[in-house]
C-alpha cells in the first residue's frame, strides 16, 4: 500500500500487514455547524481505516476536536467555552450520520492541557522555546529543518502573528496568555492563559499514538502553518512524529446554482438533509483524496445518479464476477487510495457479494438493501398491470399516478413489473 507523502513529494509504502497503522487526522475548530468541505478529511480518514482493516492491518485512528481557540473566542465573547461544547454535540451528530462509525479517539484540547502544558516546559528548557510577557514562543531559528513540509526556505518564512515583543518574526506561540472577554484559561508557570492551536495537535497525537506514528493526514490548507509547527515542535524534542503526511484537497463550489441559493457555504447538516449520506459518500468518491473537489448541484446530482446505478445492480439478477477482479479493486486502492478507479471498477460488477463488500468499505453497503414494496402498492401495480394487459390505458395511468403517490415506481420488467422507491 502506497501513500502519497506531503514532505517527500512521493508516495510511500506503509510497512506490511498488521503493521500497526496508527493515523491522526485533524479534526474541527468547534465554534460553528461544520462546513461540508470538514467531511472530508474524516471520511478519508474513516475509509482508510476500513480499508486497512480488511487489508489485514491493526489499525487506530484518531481525530481530534479543537475545543480552545482563538476562532471560539472571537464567536462567542465570554461564553466560548459553551459554544465549544454545543458545537462539538453538532459535529459528532453529523458526522456520525454519514454512517461511517466513529473514530476510535476523538481527543479534545481541553482534555490535554497539563500535558501540554509539560511539552512546553520542556521546550522552554531545552531552548527551543521562550515566555515573554505571559505568551510563549517557539524560537523557529532553532530547528533547522523548518519548512521542509511547506518547501519554503527558512531565511523566507512567513511572517505569524504578529507581536513586537517576539524575538524573531517567524516564532510561532505556543501559549496565549489570558486576555480579557477570554472565559477559558490554565495556570502555567510562565503565567495563566491557553495552549495555542498547533501544540494542541503535537501532545495529542504523541499522547494517544505515540511519538512515532504512520499516518498524519488534514486538509492541504494545514500544511503551513499548521502541520509545519507540530512537526517543529515535536522533532525539536527527538520525537519522530509522523511518518507519512496525506493532505486532502479542498472542497470548492463552482456550481452557478450553488452559489446563486445559498452561497458558498453547505454544512455537513444541509447536504445530508438535502442529498442524503448515500449520494454525500459517493460525491466523495468520484475524486482522488489528493485532489481538489468540487461541490455542485451537478456533481451531486451526478453522484445520485451513480448511487441508484448501483441500487438497480441489485434489484437485477447476481451474475459471477470473473477471477482477479476482487484484486483489480486492491490493486487501485493500495497505489495512493484511488477511490475514482476503484468506483469505475465497482460500476462494473453485476455480481452481488462482490459489489456488496466493496460497497461496505465506503460505508455503502445499504445500496445494497432490496427495498420491499407495501402490499397496498404491490396491489396497485398487479391492477394496472392487468388494466394494461387489459387495454385500459387510461386505468392504467391513474394506477401509475396513484403509486407514485405513494411514493414508488413500477417499471417494466421481464417478467411483469417492478417496483422502485420514486427518489
Ligand atoms: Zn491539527
Amino acid at each position: 500500500m502506497r501513500l502519497y507523502d506531503t514532505c517527500t513529494r512521493r508516495k510511500q509504502e506503509l510497512p506490511p500487514p498488521p503493521g500497526p497503522i496508527r493515523m491522526y487526522f485533524c479534526g474541527p475548530t468547534v465554534y460553528t455547524r461544520a462546513h461540508i468541505g470538514n467531511a472530508r478529511p474524516f471520511v478519508i480518514g474513516m475509509w482508510l481505516r476500513n480499508w486497512l482493516r480488511e487489508r489485514g492491518y491493526d489499525v487506530t485512528l484518531v481525530h481530534n476536536i479543537t475545543d480552545i481557540n482563538d476562532k471560539i473566542y472571537d464567536a462567542a465573547p465570554g461564553a466560548s467555552a459553551e459554544l465549544a461544547e454545543r458545537a462539538t454535540a453538532w459535529y459528532l451528530e453529523d458526522t456520525r450520520d454519514l454512517g461511517l462509525g466513529m473514530p476510535d479517539e476523538l481527543p479534545k484540547a481541553s482534555d490535554f492541557v497539563p500535558q501540554i502544558v509539560h511539552f512546553i516546559a520542556e521546550l522552554i528548557d531545552r531552548g527551543y522555546a521562550y515566555a515573554v510577557d505571559g505568551d510563549v514562543y517557539f524560537r523557529v531559528a532553532r530547528y533547522p529543518e523548518y519548512g521542509r513540509l511547506s518547501g519554503q526556505r527558512l531565511d523566507q518564512v512567513e511572517e505569524q502573528e504578529p507581536n513586537p515583543l517576539k524575538e524573531d518574526p517567524r516564532d510561532f506561540a505556543l501559549w496565549k496568555a489570558n486576555k480579557p472577554g477570554e472565559d477559558t484559561w490554565w495556570d502555567a508557570p510562565w503565567g495563566r492563559g491557553r495552549p495555542g492551536w498547533h501544540i494542541e495537535c503535537s501532545v495529542m497525537a504523541e499522547e494517544l499514538l505515540g511519538p512515532v506514528f504512520e499516518i498524519h493526514g488534514g486538509g492541504l490548507d494545514l500544511v503551513f502553518p499548521h502541520h509545519e509547527n507540530e512537526i517543529a515542535q515535536s522533532r525539536a524534542l527527538g520525537h519522530e512524529f509522523a511518518e507519512i503526511w496525506t493532505h486532502n484537497g479542498m472542497l470548492q463550489f463552482t456550481g452557478e446554482k450553488m452559489s446563486k441559493s445559498i452561497g458558498n457555504v453547505t454544512t455537513i447538516r444541509e447536504a445530508l438533509d438535502e442529498w442524503g449520506r448515500e449520494t454525500a459518500l459517493v460525491f466523495f468518491l468520484t475524486a482522488h483524496w489528493s485532489k481538489p473537489i468540487d461541490y455542485s448541484d451537478e456533481t451531486l446530482a451526478a453522484a445520485e445518479a451513480r448511487a441508484e446505478g448501483f441500487r438497480d445492480v441489485f434489484r437485477g439478477p447476481s451474475e459471477p464476477a470473473r477471477d482477479g477482479e476482487w484484486e483489480r479493486l486492491a490493486a487501485a486502492l493500495e497505489d495512493d487510495f484511488n477511490t475514482p478507479d476503484a468506483l469505475a471498477i465497482m460500476h462494473s460488477w453485476r455480481d452481488h457479494d462482490l459489489l456488496r463488500r466493496a460497497l461496505d468499505v465506503f460505508g455503502l453497503a445499504s445500496l445494497a438493501e432490496s427495498e420491499e414494496a407495501p402490499a397496498d402498492v404491490r396491489e396497485l401495480a398487479e391492477r394496472r398491470q392487468a388494466a394494461r394487459e387489459g387495454g385500459d390505458f387510461e386505468e392504467a395511468d391513474r394506477l401509475r399516478v396513484e403509486i407514485e403517490a405513494s411514493g414508488w415506481e413500477a417499471r417494466d420488467a421481464a417478467d411483469g413489473f417492478q417496483l422502485v422507491p420514486k427518489r
